[in-house]
């Protein structure tokens, strides 16, 4: 039986005295079997929230975290920063830091290959923009995205990586989650990309999670595809009880 990732990005909300609260109502549910819980609060809230949940299975992550370990970088945070939050994971790439913070495939890059440096799992988030999409190229820009994301991570440092598929256009209350069928055909395109990169004879699966419009009524269809390994959930993980329902429902 495969693991399946679960995880709530919780973008800019949830100052500390929220993030406690959501965080004590998750600390105390049993996750079913082969299920991989990940919350991703915002920088200020970070602390908090890996104190409350050390000693559980569910992993807490940072949203973004800069290359450099320290220096004159204002408004920035680092690997071991995150880290000594104690996370363990930390996503990157995410399609809004792409389109309103000049995130780019290079400093995506030097990200992935910071994080890993200081024992951060990265959650690479790729995806193709709705011009994309109507273009027709959206496999092209998911491969150059992925292979720069990946490029200089060696054998090793692979079997940390998790890539998150998330189409720009399916994201937020105006975008439509995209198709089951779309998703299986782009996850198992993309398991070819990575292939490419991790090499035809090793072992490592990287996982692929997808990620835009996941709720109730739609994650069982994601996770049932042979080439997706779990979602990354917004707005419907928000609430911990709707989040606990979501992985209640994969269980
Ligand atoms: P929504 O689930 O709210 O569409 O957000 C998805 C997302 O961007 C998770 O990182």
């Amino acid at each position: 039986q495969k693991s399946v990732w679960i995880g709530t990005n919780w973008k800019m909300n949830k100052g500390p005295a929220e993030a406690i609260a959501a965080a004590r109502a998750f600390s105390n549910f049993h996750l079913p079997e082969g299920v991989r819980c990940f919350l991703t609060p915002p920088a200020t809230s970070l602390r908090d929230v890996c104190s409350v949940l050390q000693d559980t299975p569910v992993m807490v992550g940072a949203q973004n975290m800069f290359w450099e370990d320290s220096g004159a970088w204002t408004g920035e945070i680092s690997a071991p920063m995150v880290a000594e939050c104690g996370a363990s994971t930390v996503l990157l790439g995410h399609s809004e830091r792409r389109q309103h913070f000049g995130e780019t495939d290079w400093t995506v890059n030097r990200k992935v290959r910071a994080a890993l440096r200081h024992g951060l799992r990265p959650l690479i988030c790729i995806g193709d923009t709705a011009d994309e999409f109507e273009f027709g190229v959206s496999q092209e820009t998911l491969a150059r995205q992925t292979k720069i994301a990946l490029h200089g991570v060696s054998q090793e440092d692979l079997g940390r990586v998790v890539v998150i598929y998330e189409p720009v256009w399916a994201i937020g209350s105006a975008g439509r989650p995209a198709e089951a069928p779309f998703v299986s055909e782009i996850h198992t395109k993309l398991r070819g990309v990575v292939q490419g990169v991790v090499g035809r004879n090793s072992s490592v699966r990287i996982p692929l999670l997808y990620g835009g419009s996941v709720s109730q009524a739609n994650i069982c269809d994601y996770v049932a595809l042979p080439d997706v390994d779990g979602v990354l959930v917004g707005r419907a993980g928000w609430d911990p009880a709707d989040f606990i329902k979501l992985v209640s429902r994969v269980g």
